[in-house]
């Protein structure tokens, strides 16, 4: 029997670049042939939270990865993880898989499980690194800070792209080749290493200086903030990448703004290390006395789609959603106003609603997701609860309504202030205008006033229960960071 080929698997999983890549290093360290992987695995990604603008994105970055190595030699494989591992161990000797620790959703946690079982059975070792400075098992957060800040510090991994052309394996299962067709996205970010560190170059050194006054607005947020999101959430940039070019180039802007900034990268991490610690909050409010409430929601499959579709009534909160729909991208504000609307003035259960707007996200985390979404919620116990105004956000944020109207045609002729708030349109001025708004509704889904009232009820008196106290110190204790900056 001819002898297997000697061979060792770096498998990339949301760690879409050369540089800064523990695994890939060490997996070309002993010199020999090694298979660069990914893996579009169909049970995982036929469904939400996954969708093609995340396929595209990844389809994106292999493109980037293979044009810097000069030839094909990162494969992506439509397979499932299982099938693939089995199949190369009775093609080949492996000496060793490479990898980061992934903190992905259940579903993703569930195949790491059958693979390392599968692994051990053949006695391959599959090596693993921590993501970002995110530790797996932490029982509590009182050194997480310092140790964040001892790995940032480091100089960025450096991969020797000579040794990758040498050393890679052309693809052994071409039938298995994932080969999707996209055509060019008028809206989607696209992506890639090389057009990461272009996006994040050009906030650094200009961009950044407008950060704090468009943070907020729908509108100037899209060149205003850093828009790395997506580039970080599948790892185009590792963190420390990040916190190193803020380091070397010449900021722009004033230190507020760059303070601002470097305080977010620390907050993706923090987010991210909750989520790991606490990998419920996918699928249950992780304060439980605020699973009694959601539970107590009743679902409205009309509210539900007039939420997704942005045909609530509210033009801030339909512009939002038609907007990231089509564009895969909002601002933090506008992110938890949409959450704050479905969750309390809808009142509709969280989860589909989660899975949802993950979905739509281009720079979808379930780190930062899950967790923000249940804060947004007002189901943590340990915020402070904010249940948004949407039209003061609308006459606040949109002052001039050009977000709103690029959104909900609708509304291109209604005039200012009214476009903010339709229904509060004397009849007699709808009379003599005769506006034509087509379909859009005539006044909101909900009565606004009434539903909020009730959220706030409901949500204010279970924060006070010694249920949610209890439930909120354990929470405390477990996954809240005690440190803010570096002293
Ligand atoms: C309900 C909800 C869901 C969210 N889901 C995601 C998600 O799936 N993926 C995601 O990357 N962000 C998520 N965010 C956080 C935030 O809205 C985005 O990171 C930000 O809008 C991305 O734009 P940017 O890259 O221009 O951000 P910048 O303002 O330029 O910030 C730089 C980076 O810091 C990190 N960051 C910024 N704000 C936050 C924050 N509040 N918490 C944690 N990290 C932050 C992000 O990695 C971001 O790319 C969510 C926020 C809310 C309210």
């Amino acid at each position: 029997m001819a002898t297997k080929p000697t061979i060792h698997i770096v498998w990339f999983k949301r760690d879409f670049r050369w540089h800064d890549h523990a695994p890939i290093r060490s997996a070309l360290a002993a010199g020999e042939r090694v298979l660069f992987a990914a893996l579009y695995e169909p049970l995982l990604w036929s469904e939400k939270p996954y969708d093609p603008r995340h396929e595209r994105f990844i389809w994106d970055s292999i493109k980037d990865l293979n044009e810097v190595a000069g030839k094909e030699v990162v494969h992506f494989l439509n397979v499932e993880a299982l099938d693939f591992f089995k199949r190369c161990l009775a093609t080949f000797n492996i000496k060793a898989v490479y990898s980061h620790r992934e903190t992905g959703i259940g579903k993703t946690f569930a195949r790491d499980k059958a693979v390392k079982s599968l692994l051990d059975a053949h006695d391959v070792s599959w090596n693993e690194w921590d993501y970002g400075g995110v530790k797996r098992g932490l029982k509590h957060r009182k050194n997480w800070l310092k140790d964040w800040y001892d790995y940032v510090d480091i100089a960025p991994l450096r991969t020797d792209l000579d040794a990758v052309g040498l050393q890679a394996l052309s693809n052994p299962f071409d039938s298995w080749k994932h080969n999707p067709s996209f055509e060019a996205h008028p809206y989607l970010q696209k992506g890639g290493a090389s057009r990461a560190e272009r996006v994040l170059y050009s906030f650094l050194t200009e961009r950044i200086k407008v950060y704090a006054q468009s943070i907020s607005k729908p509108l100037a947020s899209r060149k205003g903030c850093s828009r790395i999101s997506p580039h970080l959430a599948w790892g185009n940039l590792s963190i420390r990448q990040v916190w190193h070019m803020a380091e070397v180039v010449e900021l722009a802007g004033s230190k507020q703004n760059q303070r601002a900034f470097v305080d977010r990268l620390r907050w993706q991490a923090h987010f991210i290390q909750k989520f790991e610690s606490a990998c419920s909050y996918e699928f249950h409010p992780i304060n439980k006395a605020y699973a009694a409430v959601d539970a107590s929601k009743i679902w409205d499959e009309k509210k539900f789609e007039a939420w997704k579709n942005g045909t609530t009534g509210v033009p801030l909160v339909d512009a939002c959603m038609r907007c990231v729909a089509a564009t895969g991208y909002l601002n933090f504000r506008m992110r938890a106003m949409v959450v704050s609307f479905y969750s309390q003035y809808l009142w509709l259960p969280w989860e589909a609603g989660a899975r949802y707007l993950a979905s739509t996200f281009t720079d979808f985390e379930p780190g930062i997701h899950y967790t923000q979404f249940q804060m947004q919620s007002g189901y943590t116990g340990v915020n402070t609860i904010r249940i948004y105004n949407p039209i003061k956000q609308s006459y606040d944020q949109d002052p001039k309504g050009e977000f709103i109207k690029q959104w909900l045609p609708e509304l291109k002729d209604l005039p200012l202030p009214h476009l903010h708030e339709p229904w509060a349109i004397p009849p007699m001025m709808w009379d003599m205008e005769q506006w034509d708004t087509g379909s859009y509704p005539k006044t909101p889904i909900v009565d606004l006033t009434a539903v909020r009232k009730h959220a706030s009820d409901q949500l204010y008196s279970i924060k006070k229960t010694k249920a949610s106290k209890e439930a909120s110190q354990l929470i405390l204790e477990k996954l809240v960071n005690p440190g803010t900056r570096r002293s």
